[in-house]
């Protein structure tokens, strides 16, 4: 007998559970918004604070928790939703396990604050690891939950340093920084076209990451809407949605893209484009996807490899037939292998009897490029987008979320850099107390273009100084290595398939290929470094402009102040000059000019930086002004 078998004291055992049904800040926002769903929200305000790891706040307007649940809610095993196993065969909400709460008690520090229609007022409860009320006091708020889940891991500062430092590679799917901001607003994507009518807005570190409104009663096809609020409206006016009962079992809803341009232009490589729901529940299931993909790229033969185009797939079938007590997460389920064969087989049908039948001259045709594409592409081009989309309904108006379409589904496999996260045009700021999130829950106009801080709004590119800088890159590259002009080949007639030229890959007027966005990073020996939280501040430099990674943060901020400094002596001095000619000069007075001058402006930049973060006089920091010859300071 060796004696090596002994029982797991009760913390280290809840611990590992835990650990396992939260295993990031994207199961504890899972499992805080599907609660809010099970008790009748209708709007759901997701607020995170540092990926997650400081601080989540889920709050929702549903009936609230009367005192006696608000005492057990937080321990294991309790929950309102079942009460024994084979309620599980009528299951209608996404929670049963009554373990949620109890876990992310146990990693983390939670207090909920709630008001049911009866309380006069309502509570804010404070929770210990145990999940037990350790303390109590009135508070504000209109009906409906807030949960505050604080200091993630505090416990285990090793899964924080692993979370905090992971890139989102395939292995760490979801589990990094970026992963996780990017899993969220993805799933709430999909959890926003599974519940039309639920207003979501989903905030990290202040900034808006994704919002859906609540879709119209009146709209005719609210699950198409909803998704309109994820892809951008004008997309999904190319979608149809279709609708296959199954013999009194079950049905199939299904929005299908018709145009081969929408497919290519929705495209993700991660299946999370892949909208799959059943009975409410967001889920992952090979075996559909596969019938899914098969067909798609029956009908779309360009579709590549590992790409995957938006659509919705959404089932309802017998409770009874269906287990979806498999993951953790709940984002599998089974069902008995009669029926899934049946269910595969009418999916296939559907979609073939779909191309076949009701759309079978669209899904070849190309839809409108964006505006944007379309300017670059010349008139030989415009005759091939004349030929498309000549029936087709009028676009719906572009909603804000049109103009983030693409980063929805942002792929789960490839490295994203760990640059902070700024997909939405909009900022919220973070209310302080409960009124004001409510009002911004009541109030869009609360959105507004983000406010960089002072000091970076200084040394922001106005248009000009991109021009000026891209023609500095072009006389250091012209300088450092001489360019040997081609023979030009003999102009051969334009060929373009459709494939190519919805992936934008089409001649455009000066003969060059129309490349996707590209960042113009150097090499990373020669990348200057900048510490990680120089970026976190000057995330306007880096996304604005490709030659801010090619210059080095310092030698920009120094041409931005020259540039600055000179250009309304250049323009006083040559008063009929046009702004476009002054971009390229300006380019060449600094690259003429010595290292040291180069220098001092740089001193200047960095002096006139600190002294707005100081709030003092900005006079002094024109001291070097007279340095660069011939300038003089009025
Ligand atoms: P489960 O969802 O499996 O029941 P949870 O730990 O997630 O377990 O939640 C425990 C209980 O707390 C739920 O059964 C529900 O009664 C209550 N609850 C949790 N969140 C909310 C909420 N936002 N609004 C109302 N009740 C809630
Ligand atoms: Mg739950």
């Amino acid at each position: 007998m060796t004696d090596a078998v002994k029982f797991l004291d009760k913390n280290t055992a809840r611990l590992i559970t835990s650990n396992q049904v939260i295993q990031g800040p994207y199961n504890i926002v899972k499992e805080l918004v599907e609660n809010a769903l099970d008790a009748g929200a209708t709007a759901i305000d997701i607020r995170l604070e540092n990926y997650g790891l400081d601080k989540v706040t889920v709050k929702d307007n549903a009936k609230g928790i009367s005192l006696s649940d608000v005492s057990v809610m937080c321990k294991p095993g309790y929950s309102s939703k079942i009460k024994e196993f084979s309620d599980l065969e009528s299951l209608r909400t996404y929670g049963f396990r009554g373990e949620a709460l109890a876990s992310i008690c146990c990693i983390s520090d939670v207090s909920i604050t709630t008001k049911t229609e009866e309380d006069p007022v309502a509570t804010t409860y404070k929770f210990n690891s145990d999940g037990e009320i350790v303390d109590k006091s009135p508070s504000h708020l209109n009906q409906g939950t807030l949960i505050c889940v604080q200091n993630i891991y505090h416990h285990q500062p090793a899964r924080r340093r692993i979370l905090l430092s992971a890139k989102a590679t395939a292995n760490t799917q979801g589990f990094s920084k970026t992963g996780t901001i990017s899993k969220i607003k993805s799933y709430l994507g999909a959890l926003g076209v599974a519940w039309p009518f639920v207003r979501i807005f989903f905030v990290h570190g202040g900034s808006l990451v994704w919002k859906k409104q609540s879709v119209p009663i009146a709209a005719g096809e609210p699950i198409k809407t909803a998704l309109g609020e994820v892809l951008g409206h004008n997309l999904v006016s190319n979608y149809k949605v279709i609708k296959s009962e199954l013999d009194e079992w079950g049905s199939i809803t299904a929005v299908l893209p018709t145009k081969v341009g929408v497919v290519n232009e929705t495209c993700q490589s991660t299946k999370s484009a892949l909208i799959l729901i059943i009975n409410k529940r967001v889920v992952r299931h090979k075996k559909i996807e596969d019938v899914l993909m098969e067909r798609f790229r029956f009908r779309f033969p360009s579709i590549g490899k590992n790409r995957y185009p938006a659509c919705v797939l959404d089932l309802k079938v017998n409770q009874e037939d269906l287990d979806v007590n498999l993951e953790p997460d709940k984002s599998k389920f089974m069902m008995r292998s009669a029926k899934e064969d049946q269910l595969l087989e009418a999916i296939q049908t559907m979609i073939d009897k779909f191309y076949d039948e009701e759309v079978p001259n669209e899904v070849n045709e190309v839809v409108e490029p964006p505006a944007n594409k379309r300017q670059k592409i010349s008139d030989q081009e415009t005759a091939i987008s004349s030929v498309s989309d000549s029936q087709e309904e009028p676009a719906e108006k572009s909603s804000p979320a049109a103009t983030f379409k693409l980063e929805f589904f942002v792929p789960e496999t490839p490295e994203v850099p760990e640059t902070p996260v700024q997909p939405s045009p909009f900022t919220l700021s973070e209310p302080s107390s409960e009124d004001e999130m409510e009002d911004t829950l009541k109030d869009n106009s609360l959105l507004s273009t983000p406010k960089l801080p002072e000091d970076i709004e200084d040394f922001v590119f106005s248009e000009e100084d991109e021009a000026a800088l891209l023609e500095l890159e072009k006389l250091v590259n012209q300088s450092d290595s001489p360019v040997t002009e081609e023979p030009k080949e003999a102009e051969a007639p334009m060929e373009v398939n459709q494939a190519d030229w919805s992936r934008g890959h089409v001649p455009g007027s000066s003969g060059n290929f129309i490349e996707g966005c590209q960042l113009l990073v150097q090499p990373k020996a020669q990348q200057p470094k900048i510490p990680k939280a120089k970026v976190q501040n000057d995330r306007r430099l880096s996304l604005s402009a490709s030659p801010c990674t090619q210059m080095g943060q310092n030698n920009l901020r120094a041409f931005n102040m020259f540039c600055k400094e000179t250009r309304p002596k250049l323009l006083k001095d040559r008063p009929n000059m046009g702004l476009c000619e002054v971009a390229p000069l300006l380019a060449r007075l600094w690259k003429d000019l010595p290292d040291e001058e180069k220098e001092k402006f740089g001193q200047m930049a960095q002096e006139y930086k600190l002294s707005k973060l100081n709030n003092s006089s900005v006079s002094n920091v024109y001291r070097y002004v007279s340095v660069f010859p011939g300038t003089t300071i009025s």
